[in-house]
């Protein structure tokens, strides 16, 4: 049976371990393997991040969530309405980053597009940013 859930959340730090533990019970029922469960928890976070420290440059705002499971395919986009992203195609290059005087290492979106199995950048200096994951689960 296909799913959705919709959640927004403040942006703090502590909502990032909040989005994780949302999308690893969202998906038990896709049976996933542990390994499944890691890489989009991971993923997940590094969203999150991302729309809580460059989206929202720390100062707070609002991100929002929404799950969807359609056969054994999972989506999650996860949104914010900050600053924007300039060049998407650059943000997106490993070791890019516009932080690396806070040690960033600018690997969130590798890691993502490693773990899921498609990602979209969508964002609008001043507007926004959207990110859009899907990753089939239950392949063992
Ligand atoms: P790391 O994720 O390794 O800690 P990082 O966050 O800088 O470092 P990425 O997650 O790959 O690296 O993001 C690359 C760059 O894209 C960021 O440095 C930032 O400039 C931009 N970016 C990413 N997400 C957003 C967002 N939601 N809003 C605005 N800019 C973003
Ligand atoms: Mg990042």
């Amino acid at each position: 049976m296909d799913n959705r859930i919709y959640v927004e959340f403040d942006s703090i730090s502590s909502n990032e371990a909040l989005a994780r533990v949302i999308v690893a019970a969202f998906l038990t029922r896709l049976d996933p393997t542990l390994d499944e469960i890691e890489e989009v928890k991971t993923a997940v976070s590094e969203a999150v991040t991302n729309a809580i420290i460059h989206g929202y440059e720390n100062a707070g705002g609002t991100i929002f969530m929404e799950c969807d499971i359609h056969n054994d395919e999972f989506t999650v986009t996860i949104r914010d309405e900050g600053v924007g992203i300039e060049d998407i195609k650059k943000a997106k290059e490993p070791l890019y980053t516009t932080k690396a005087e806070e040690d960033r290492s600018g690997m969130g979106f590798s890691f993502m597009e490693i773990f899921m199995d498609s990602l979209l950048v969508e964002s609008e200096v001043s507007k926004g940013t959207k990110i859009t994951m899907k990753k089939k689960i239950g392949g063992r």
